[in-house]
């Protein structure tokens, strides 16, 4: 049985990886011009989808208990200076970075007409892209919280005290480069095929736009388990400024420098008002 299905997902591989390097030769588009098209099909798809899925949660005021601050919703005028600034990255600064960018992930190893590495290189890619995501997001996001730095630079992306799914990416470009492109370079480094990139960046994206989407799920995949970061702490880190959790997809470099110990402190307290709150209600009914 289990053979079965090993050979069968061995079988779908191998006619995936076929048909990416025919799509490749046969394209009509150099290697470069894929790279730029694909990788800004791939970030867009995913930061819109999922802040139009947010969107209607907002408009329509679903699942409100899983809504980290409420009603609460950041000011129109912001939110749509918001989505101007990232209609302008995605569509003007990105073609830019990606043309001049493409030549130093070739000098990395970045294969793109290769065949799909199989399972373990992909598995592998991921993980090491997360760990270095995870060490250069935290050092740099900490850095941005100097008093020196913080009024010129990471200010900005925290103007909003209430998150949505687009704030993600309301930054300053100084934080741009330090916080969004530099530690998505484990994979540059590790020179990972096209295809490895794409679905690192999904997963990256994923990650950010749910972080600041306002919502904690308790099926998102980004928090699950108590050692990953997730949308809560980075309501926290928002609404609570200078207070700590300045982590990424886990908690580790939190917990290694104790720099959550705030959040952990308010969590405890709103724990417990929503056990006590129950409680009543619960002891209201048995009247
Ligand atoms: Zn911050
Ligand atoms: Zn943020």
């Amino acid at each position: 049985m289990m053979a079965g299905v090993a050979d069968a997902l061995q079988e779908l591989g191998t006619s995936l990886s076929n048909g990416w390097v025919d799509f490749v030769k046969n394209s009509g588009y150099d290697e470069r011009m894929i790279f730029i098209i694909g990788t800004m099909a791939v970030h867009s798809t995913v930061f819109w989808g999922m802040n139009i899925f947010y969107y209607i949660c907002y408009r329509y005021e679903l699942w409100p208990e899983r809504k980290i601050q409420g009603k609460t919703l950041p000011n129109y005028e912001l939110a749509k200076e918001c989505v101007v600034h990232c209609l302008v990255n995605h569509f003007c600064v990105a073609p830019f970075t990606l043309y001049f960018g493409f030549p130093l992930m070739q000098y990395f190893g970045m294969e793109v007409g290769a065949p799909i590495p199989n399972w373990t290189v992909f598995l592998r890619d991921i993980l090491v892209g997360i760990l270095v995501n995870d060490t250069l997001f935290y050092w740099g996001h900490r850095f941005l919280h100097h008093k020196s730095v913080y009024r010129y630079v990471h200010k900005q992306h925290h103007t909003f005290k209430v998150n949505t799914g687009i704030s993600s990416e309301y930054a300053h470009p100084i934080e741009h480069i330090f916080s969004n492109i530099v530690p998505i370079a484990g994979n540059w480094v590790m020179g990972s095929h096209i295809i490895v990139f794409w679905v690192w960046l999904v997963i990256r994206i994923g990650e950010i736009v749910e972080t600041h989407s306002g919502y904690d799920f308790a099926w998102s995949p980004y928090s699950i388990f108590d050692w990953q970061g997730g949308a809560d702490r980075h309501e926290f880190h928002h609404s609570h400024e200078h207070l700590g959790c300045y982590g990424s997809f886990t908690m580790f470099w939190d917990w290694v420098c104790d720099t959550d110990k705030n959040y952990k402190r308010y969590k405890a307290r709103k724990d417990a008002k929503k056990f006590a709150l129950e409680n009543a209600v619960a002891a209201k009914k048995m009247e």
